[in-house]
This record gives structure tokens, sequence and C-alpha cells, in this order.
């Protein structure tokens, strides 16, 4: 059993030994086919990474772009919102023409600024053309044609439609053609915008950049204008004429300064109310500013067209206005000039015109005056005054002079009259009438009149206290109403006197009655009253000749009136002037005013005032204005009586 076992086992072994090469190349095999499979799965795990890693790339890049696209489709979102925000807030309405079909599609905007309800039978050109004004129908078909034609970048128009309502609305339309390849014109859209409240405020600014604004008249650019206009149809029909008024409302700034500024406005624009209405319609009336107005009469017959004109104006101005309750009376000086050969600019006329209205202003106001060439030299001479009056000023050119004026009744010498005089060194003594009205205009009058208050105050006390009289002597001096202007005299005055020890009693301030419209003039009374109570004397100078109520005779502190010398001058000759002059020396004598007649220059006239009341009185009979100097002598030499003996 055992050598059956052991022989067995012999060749097991020996079928081992046979089996074992094949063993070890299986075991090779296995252990290359071992090999070969690490190596696979190194590269299989390898190229594995590389597909995750290059999808989770892909993964990010498609995670990143799903982002973005959400964000433009919000952004689109919003951006299509705000388009549609902004179209409805503009109120800017959308078109889009198929130019293939003929069809027009318009946005629910358009409709609105239309004022339509529906779209019934609105989607074509003509039925948007219906509502274009005729006058711009023309332009806008030539507009849309230029474009699809392709010479203009894009299509703008402006122009006006009739709305539903038959309301007119300014519209502009801007549009831009799509274009086939062979450039074709296929569709045409764009969109329509209401621009009426726009051209509105451009109509407003071209309009007041050639009005004024307070009246809405023409203005000196509009007037210019026009007068040019009128020079070169001249050019054409020589037989033509036109002329050019050139109008300034008398006493203007008194009333301002009387009334405000508010109702000086309200003055004008009734001024220019009435004005207009006296002139035809293609005529021009045109406000250069302040008080001053021109009129352009285009085509006139010669001189007496424009002098009718002139005088209608006149007359309708007489009439009151009324403002604020107050009745004002307004005039007008105007110098007409009428087209001539020398005139080349407009500005020459309106220059002429000018110089006639201030010689109508210089000639009493309330009147018209026909330019001449001589006005020319005039004019020239009075720039000369202007540029001379302040030096002369500065140069100590000015003197007061002294005119006396007596007590008629117990023929004493009361005092003087201050009267300005400049010595001019060429022309020599000046009368005020020749130089004030311009040193007003200019402003100088103020300074000249606190010249002369020294002047006056100094020299009174020198003359009380070298000729002490009984009744010291007073002088009167004329206030110039530009003195009210600022606040300031009543402190001047005050310090004057104190300054000068002068007894305020013996000055006694004359103020015109044209000044007088002061009764509404609150800066004035309150003036008038402060030097009142400084305790000078105040006096209602030239009375009569103004046109001012009664009533402030009594209200305001006045001490005394002069009467004006063109009724002392008549009385001989008229006895409705006597009953005049004897009217006011009743009045006067109520009212407790002492009144001064002035200007007499007979001895009947100075009978018939000493006959008519006890008063003073003052003129070239009794003496004449005199210098500084002369004064003195005069009341050196003076001796009562001496009324009498030239009366007799
Ligand atoms: P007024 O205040 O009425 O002065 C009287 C004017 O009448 C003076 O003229 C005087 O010379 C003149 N006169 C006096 N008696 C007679 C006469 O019998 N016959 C004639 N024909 N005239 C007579 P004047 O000096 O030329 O002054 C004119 C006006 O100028 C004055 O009128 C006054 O309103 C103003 N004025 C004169 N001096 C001044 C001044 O210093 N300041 C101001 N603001 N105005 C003045
Ligand atoms: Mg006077
Ligand atoms: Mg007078």
């Amino acid at each position: 059993m055992h050598k059956l076992l052991a022989r067995q086992l012999a060749h097991l072994d020996l079928e081992i030994v046979d089996l074992l090469p094949q063993l070890q190349e299986l075991l090779k095999t296995v252990d290359a086919a071992y090999h070969q499979s690490d190596h696979d799965r190194h590269l299989m795990e390898h190229s594995l990474e590389c597909t995750s890693r290059e999808l989770v790339t892909q993964n990010q890049r498609l995670q990143f772009e799903l982002e973005g696209r959400k964000a433009s489709e919000i952004a689109l979102r919003q951006s299509e919102e705000r388009y549609q925000l902004a179209v409805e807030g503009s109120n800017v309405g959308i078109w889009d023409w198929d130019i293939i079909t003929g069809e027009v599609y318009f946005s629910p905007a358009v409709l609105k600024i239309l004022g339509r309800v529906d779209y019934a039978g609105f989607n074509t050109t003509e039925s948007w053309l219906k509502y274009v004004v005729q006058e711009d129908q023309q332009g806008l078909r030539q507009a849309i044609r230029t474009h699809l034609l392709g010479k203009t970048s894009h299509l703008e128009f402006e122009y006006q439609i009739r709305r539903h309502n038959g309301e007119l609305r300014w519209v502009v339309t801007r549009g831009l053609a799509l274009r086939d390849q062979s450039d074709h014109a296929y569709r045409l859209a764009g969109s329509l915008e209401d621009i009426t409240d726009r051209k509105r405020a451009e109509d407003q600014i071209r309009f007041d950049a050639i009005h004024d604004t307070l009246t809405g008249l023409p203005n000196r650019a509009l007037l210019l204008d026009r007068i040019q206009h009128q020079l070169e149809n001249i050019q054409r029909h020589p037989h033509k004429r036109f002329a050019v008024l050139f109008l300034d409302i008398d006493r203007f700034k008194l009333i301002n300064d009387s009334f405000g500024h508010m109702a000086g406005d309200q003055l004008l624009i009734e001024i220019s109310k009435r004005l207009k209405a006296c002139i035809k319609g293609s005529d021009t009336l045109a406000r250069l500013g302040g008080d001053e107005f021109v009129i352009l009469l285009e085509e006139i017959a010669g001189e007496s067209g424009a002098t009718q004109v002139a005088e209608r104006l006149l007359q309708d101005l007489k009439q009151p206005f009324v403002l604020e309750g107050h009745e004002i009376y307004a005039s007008s000086s105007i110098g007409i000039v009428l087209n001539h050969d020398h005139h080349h600019k407009a500005d020459d006329l309106l220059r002429d015109a000018d110089t006639a209205m201030y010689r109508a202003k210089t000639e009493g106001k309330d009147c018209y005056k026909v330019f001449d060439s001589r006005m020319h030299e005039h004019a020239a001479s009075r720039l000369h005054l202007e540029a001379g009056l302040r030096k002369a000023f500065e140069a100590g050119e000015f003197e007061i002079y002294y005119q006396p004026y007596f007590g008629l009744g117990r023929e004493r010498l009361a005092g003087f009259e201050a009267l300005i005089r400049w010595l001019h060194p060429e022309k020599g003594l000046q009368l005020p009438g020749e130089f004030l009205g311009v040193a007003e205009e200019i402003g100088l009058i103020a300074e000249l009149d606190r010249w002369a208050l020294k002047q006056v105050c100094q020299q009174l006390v020198e003359w009380n206290s070298n000729f002490p009289q009984d009744e010291p002597l007073r002088v009167n001096i004329n206030i110039s109403p530009r003195l009210f202007d600022q606040h300031d005299l009543p402190v001047y005055l005050g310090e004057l006197l104190q300054e000068t020890g002068l007894e305020p009693s013996l000055l006694q301030l004359e103020i015109t009655e044209s000044c007088l419209i002061l009764e509404s003039n609150n800066r004035a009374i309150t003036q008038l009253f402060q030097l009142k109570s400084l305790g000078v004397q105040l006096y209602l100078d030239d009375f009569g000749t103004g046109y001012a109520s009664l009533s402030y005779l009594h209200r305001l502190p006045f001490d005394g009136l002069k009467i004006d010398r063109s009724f002392i001058s008549n009385i001989s000759n008229s006895s409705r002037d006597e009953s005049f002059v004897q009217v006011i020396f009743d009045l006067a004598e109520s009212l407790d005013l002492r009144p001064i007649a002035e200007g007499i220059e007979t001895l009947e006239q100075l009978e018939n005032v000493r006959n008519l009341a006890n008063c003073y009185g003052q003129g070239f009979l009794l003496a004449r204005p005199m210098s500084r100097a002369a004064a003195s002598s005069f009341i050196a030499d003076y001796k009562p009586g001496v009324l009498t003996k030239k009366a007799s």
C-alpha cells in the first residue's frame, strides 16, 4: 500500500515537476497580466481624472454662463421696463410704418397726444396726416421723402397738429428707416413727442427778448428793427414818408415818488393802453424803458399826419387816470421826426425825435415839437452844459444873489429871496432857467441846494449881527423836490443851524406847488414836518400855477405862500385875476398863512396889491436880485418908507 502510495507519490512528484515550468510560465503570465492591468488601471484612472476635471470646469463655465444669461435677462427686462416708463412718462409715442404693406402701428401714447380714444381706422400714414395742420403737411411729407431716399441720416420734423378737440399742439417726429441690401427702405419707425410746452417757452423767450416786460409792448430792439425796415422800404419807394414820435411822460418821477413804484408801473400800463388806442394797428408803439414811449407811424401824409396823431395823444392823456382811488393827471412831451435823407440808421431817427422831445419839455411840457436841424446844435450845447455844470460847481462858479422883499403895509425891508446864479467865465451871469433843469436831471441840484443853504445861513447870521433891527431879516430859499429824495434834509439842516447859530425861524424854505403832488408822497411829508419841528418856516412857492388840491394847504405845516407873478402882473388889466388874487389873500388869511406877492413890476401893480391886502411884496419895481455885497450895502443904506417914494 505504501509502495503504491509511494509510487503514486513519485509519479505525482514527477507530474508536478513536469508541471512546474508550466506553472512558472503561468505565474509569469499572471504576473505580466497583473502588471499590464495595473498600467491600464493607472491610465484609466488618469483619463478619468482628466475627464472629471474637465467636467468640473465645463460645469463651472456653464454655471457662469447661466448666471450671465440670467443677469442679462434681468437687465433686459429692467431696461425694457425703464424704456417703457421713460416712454410713458415723457409722453413719447412710438410708431412703426411697414412701407411694403402700408400699415402703421401707433402706440397708445400717440393716441393720447392726439386726444383719440380708439384705433378704429387709425393705422395708415394718411390717417395720421389728417391731424397735421394744412401748412405743415407739405413739409412733413418732404422730410419723410428725403429721409427715405437716404439724403438725411435720420428723420426729424417739428410741426403742428390739430387734436381731436380742435386744440393746436406742437409735435416733433423722429425716425429711422430700415433698408434692404439694395438700400431700399422697407420700414420706417420712430417716435412722436408733444413739444408744445417747450415751443411756448421758446416763443416766450423770443418774445421777451424784443418786448418790454411791464407793458408787453415792443422794446428798443424791435422798434429799431422796424424803423430800419422802414428806412429800407423808403429806398424802394422814395415818395413815402414815415414818422417817429418820442414821448416822455411829464413829471413821472414825481408820481412815482409820491404814489410808489407799484402805482407808477400801473400808470405806465394804463398810459400804454391809451396810446395804443390812438394809433393804427400797423403802427408800432414801443416802450424804451422808464417813462419813455416811441411811436412809429408808417405811411403818413406829411408832417400834418404826424402832428394830428400827436394832438390826439396829448388830448387822450388829459383824461385823469384813477390809481388806488387817486385821480392822477398825466401829460407827455412829444418829439416828432419825419424821415429825411440824412437818416441812415434807425438810431438817427430816434436821436432826432428825442432831441425834439427835449425841446417840447423845455418849452413847457404837455406839447409836441417837430424836429428841425437847429435843434441839433441845441442838443450839442446841452451836452456841453451837462459836462460844464459839474466842473463849474467844483470851480466855485456859483453865487447866491439876493432879491429884497418888503412888508408893504409898514414899508419895511423884511428880507430877501436867495436866488442862485452861475457866473460863467465866458458867458457871464447865467440865470437858473438856463441850467437848473439840467442840474436836476444830472442829480447836481441836491448838492447845489445844500451849498446854497449853507451860504444863506452864514450870510443871514452875519447880516443880523451887523445890521440889528427890531424885526430881524429873513431869507427865503428855494428847495428842489429832489432834496426830499434822500431822507437826510432835516438832519443836514439841523446840523447847519447849530453850526451857524442861526435862529431857525428866520430861514424860510420855499417849496414849489408842483412838488405838492407831495400830498401823497409820504417821504416828503414826513420831512416837511421834521423841517417844521426844527423851527424853520415853510412857504409854498408859485402859488396858483400847480394843480394839486387845496386840501394840502391846511393839512401841511405851511407858514406862508408866494402868489405867482403871472397873477400879479395881470391884476391891473383883468378883473378876473384881481378877484382871483383877492380869493388867495382871503384864503391865506383864513388859514393864517403870510402871503408874498411876487413879480411886482409897476407902480400900478404895487398899488393894486396894496389895495387888496396888507401883505409882503417882491418885484423888479422894488428891487432886483443883487450880489451878496450889493445886498449888504442895500441893507446898510435902506430907509423905511422907500416904497412910498417909489409909488408916489
Ligand atoms: P422863484 O422862486 O419863483 O423866484 C422868483 C423868480 O422871479 C426869480 O427868477 C426872480 O429873479 C424873478 N423875479 C422877481 N421879481 C420879478 C419881477 O418883477 N419880474 C420878473 N419878470 N421876474 C421877477 P430867477 O432868479 O431867474 O429864478 C427862477 C427860478 O429858479 C426861481 O423861481 C426858483 O424856482 C428857481 N431857483 C432860483 N434859485 C434857486 C436855488 O438856489 N435852488 C433851487 N432849487 N431853485 C432855485
Ligand atoms: Mg422862490
Ligand atoms: Mg416863485
